[in-house]
């Protein structure tokens, strides 16, 4: 535990800690705010978890209903994706935000390996950065490999507390911080020894204020439980849409007076999101999404 005069405390928890409605086999995660009673031997026992403005969890295994807590009271997550090389789907991208907005963490895109990309591929960029920036979510272009942008992505995590994702975030976390790969292998490599999990996020702090969860070994969110009439709530554009619809409880899938499809039509909703919305209520018929907790 960092105490509020930067001090860092080797803690235990004591007793049990049950979160409303979650089995979690973690009571305690990265980026969560702690009371601790000190003891003599300068070590401490964690005694309560303040809530958290929100978390991020996954499902330690699909047999299981036990969740693992990856981390809590994140101000955003950057999602690392790429167009080519290999290329990140737009489905998962779009299953990326849409999770995350359930989540209620506000997600920035950045777009890696600007520096292996030709003409085509640029372009293709420039229209996607478009897409994503139309409908709300900040994007950077970067190249962890020359540096390039990354001194914005540096200036965007000032005084805040960002989870990366993606693929090639380990590349750029270590652009950001230099020498931190290292470290972050040792560390996971003694928590994996004998245990189950292989999870182990941890918190760095960055350069003006700001702290950055690196989750090694995982790419994306946990799924989340949503219902199906709720999926096209986390789509930002579907959902201000939505509300012209001709019926409450649209799917926007057939039913007449859907203002949905007409925008789609129009091109005022992008193709490729309304394919991962189709995309994602198909999993849930087909029992994909299934509770989280
Ligand atoms: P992770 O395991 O998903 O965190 O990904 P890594 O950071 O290990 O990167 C995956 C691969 O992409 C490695 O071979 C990197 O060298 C490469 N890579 C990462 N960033 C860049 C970049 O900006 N440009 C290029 N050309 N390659 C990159
Ligand atoms: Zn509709």
């Amino acid at each position: 535990v960092k105490t509020d005069d930067g001090q860092s405390i080797e803690c235990k928890i004591k007793g049990n800690f049950r979160l409303k409605g979650i089995r979690s086999t973690n009571p305690v995660a990265v980026g969560d705010r702690v009371r601790i009673i000190l003891n003599q031997e300068g070590t401490a026992f964690i005694s309560e978890i303040e809530d958290r403005k929100n978390y991020i969890i996954r499902r330690s295994s699909n047999l299981s209903k036990q969740s693992h807590i990856l981390a809590a009271n994140l101000d955003q997550c950057m999602l690392v994706v790429t167009i080519n090389y290999p290329e990140t789907s737009t489905i998962f991208i779009d299953r990326f935000l849409a999770s995350a907005e359930a989540y209620r963490v506000p997600v920035k895109l950045v777009f890696n390996k600007v520096d292996a990309y030709d003409e085509d591929e640029l372009r293709y960029l420039d229209a996607l950065i478009n897409l994503y920036t139309q409908i709300g979510y900040p994007c950077f272009k970067v190249s962890a490999k020359n540096g390039t942008g990354v001194a914005e992505i540096k200036k965007a995590l000032e005084g805040k507390i960002t989870l990366f994702s993606g693929v090639g975030k380990s590349t750029l976390i270590n652009s950001i911080l230099p020498g931190i790969e290292t470290k972050t292998g040792e560390i996971s490599s003694y928590h994996n020894k004998g245990m189950h999990t292989t999870t182990f996020s941890e918190m760095f702090p960055v350069e003006g204020d700001g702290y950055i969860i690196d989750t090694p070994g995982i790419k994306g969110f946990g799924t989340f439980d949503m219902e199906e009439e709720e999926i096209g709530h986390y789509f930002p554009e579907i959902f201000k849409t939505s509300a012209d619809c001709k019926y409450g409880n649209c799917t926007h899938r057939h039913e007449p007076g859907c203002a949905v499809r007409k925008a789609v039509e129009e091109h005022l909703i992008s193709e490729s999101r309304y394919t991962s919305y189709l995309n994602m209520l198909e999993d849930k018929e087909e029992g994909k999404y299934r509770a989280a907790y």
